[in-house]
């Protein structure tokens, strides 16, 4: 299919129902930051309830945790995680889903504006048609937020051409649901369920899945399958690791124990704190990612670094996805977007994040915290697998966009007959922020895109690098 004839027939026109948002969109360019900012504070209620929760796991294994576990839990538990049932529904005035969006505490693309879920969207039928248009397909998001994107690639690839509406025949053909959303947040399901609720009635209502863990997503060893994760990696709990003199250490996180304790049993119990400390020797992390990860370093770069952070979760995510694209007859692929780098910064990029600004405290509680994706290392991880599925990228966002043709897209949608002045306003702004640098406040630069192609196992060679690489 030439790409630019795709493009032309991409779904109806301009979502109105979405525009609005987009001028109320922010994010913190200036501090090389790109995803962003809190709306306010958490209530005091929901800080003591994620600190007891966190004591509650330091005080059951006996000893301080490492930082990725205080991470995975301060942002997916619910009792106050940041992404828990609890933040998510009562930040910004509440409604489900309100962490993202204009009103909610960092924006994403899909929210900034339609044209990137239709952009998603086109690369997926690109690359099913790469895959040879089999007759059944799978796609799977990882982290769909309030399910903009998910709502906005299906809307936009139920145009009349016969290439969409094959490519929609085959979510719909296989004996189990074509789309699956692995999500980790009820309260998210819900916004999710709401935003698709088009697919939840009649002949569409098994169209969508729900899944706690990518692990509990079916797999055949058939279906052809395309995986999407956007703004999910840098969501993802990171290990740090420090070198002290000539030995590397782990950063833990402990209970405060300078806090004094009282034997008055009438005293008040104070809300317990934590801080952070450095491991006293050698951890399991530092076997099993500290020193895999440095031996894939060059020798002059291994001798410089004296911080560097490594994520078993990407890991993990990345082998799992990765297998399941070389155990998958009809072959499959999946696109990483996300900020993050390709050679090491030489420092820690995880931040905490909250009411807009930068803390400089990264146990700061109910905070958002995120760390730029490690994308050669999900390379590296690929590469070392026996079938490993082709890589492509990382490319800035930009590129991606640009090459899949976001000019043309928005060109048209400008000129859809009766569009408003502010809904033009919108789409233009929504356009600069998605491929602008850094210069304008946009996204185009920061965020990269990944991609993961195997080929079935009818084909010969190779995978080339999917549209858009
Ligand atoms: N892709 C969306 C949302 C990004 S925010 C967008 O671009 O707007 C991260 C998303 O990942 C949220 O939906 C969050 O609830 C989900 N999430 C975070 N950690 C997760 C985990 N370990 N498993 C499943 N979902 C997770």
């Amino acid at each position: 299919m030439a790409l630019l004839r795709a493009l032309s027939a991409l779904g109806a026109s301009v979502s109105s129902s979405r525009l609005p948002a987009t001028r109320a969109c922010r994010f913190l360019a200036g501090a090389g930051l790109a995803r962003p900012f809190s709306s306010g504070e958490p209530s005091a209620e929901q800080q003591a309830d994620l600190r007891r929760h966190v004591e509650g796991i330091i005080k059951f294994r006996g000893g301080p945790i490492t930082f990725a576990e205080y991470m995975r839990t301060a942002l997916t538990s619910p009792m106050g995680g940041f992404y828990g049932d609890k933040y998510v529904n009562e930040s910004a005035g509440g409604g489900k889903g309100t962490v993202i969006g204009a009103r909610g505490d960092f924006v994403t693309s899909p929210e900034i504006s339609q044209l990137f879920g239709e952009m998603v969207g086109l690369w997926c039928v690109t690359v099913w048609q790469q895959l040879g248009s089999p007759e059944t397909l799978r796609l799977v998001e990882l982290g769909p937020g309030k399910g903009t994107l998910m709502a906005d690639l299906l809307r936009s690839t139920s145009a009349s051409s016969a290439v969409f509406q094959s490519f929609q025949k085959a979510l719909r053909n296989g004996s189990q649901a074509g789309v699956n959303l692995v999500e980790i947040s009820p309260a998210f399901r819900e916004a999710q369920a709401s935003a698709l609720s088009k697919y939840s009635t009649g002949e569409d209502s098994s169209l969508v899945e729900w899944h706690n863990a990518l692990q509990d997503v079916p797999e055949d060893g058939e279906t052809p399958t395309i995986y999407i994760a956007h703004e999910f990696l840098d969501a993802l709990p990171v290990h740090m690791f420090v070198k002290k003199s000539a030995a590397w250490t782990e950063l833990l996180v402990d209970l405060d124990d300078r806090k004094a304790v009282s034997l008055d049993p009438e005293a008040k119990v104070p809300d317990p704190e934590f801080v952070m400390k450095l491991s006293p020797g050698a951890t399991p992390s530092m076997k099993l990612l500290l020193h895999p990860r440095l031996e894939a370093l060059d020798e002059d770069t291994r001798g410089e670094i004296r911080e560097i952070e490594v994520s078993g979760s990407v890991i993990e995510h990345t082998l799992a996805v990765s297998n399941r694209l070389a155990a998958s007859k009809g072959g499959g692929a999946a696109l990483f977007i996300d900020y993050g780098y390709d050679d090491l910064p030489g420092k820690f990029t995880c931040r905490a994040i909250r009411d807009h600004k930068l803390l400089d405290d990264l146990l700061a509680p109910c905070a958002d915290l995120t760390a730029d994706v490690d994308f050669s290392l999900i390379r590296s991880v690929v590469e070392k697998m026996e079938r490993a599925p082709a890589v492509s990228g990382p490319i800035s966002q930009s590129r991606f966009l640009q090459s899949l043709g976001i000019g043309y897209r928005a060109q048209a949608l400008l000129e859809t007959p009766g569009i408003s002045e502010k809904q033009a306003e919108d789409l233009v702004e929504g356009y600069k922020r998605l491929v602008g640098g850094a210069d304008v406040d946009g996204m185009g630069e920061i965020y990269k895109a990944m991609a993961l192609v195997a080929l079935p196992e009818s084909a010969e060679g190779k995978a080339g690098p999917p549209v858009g690489f």
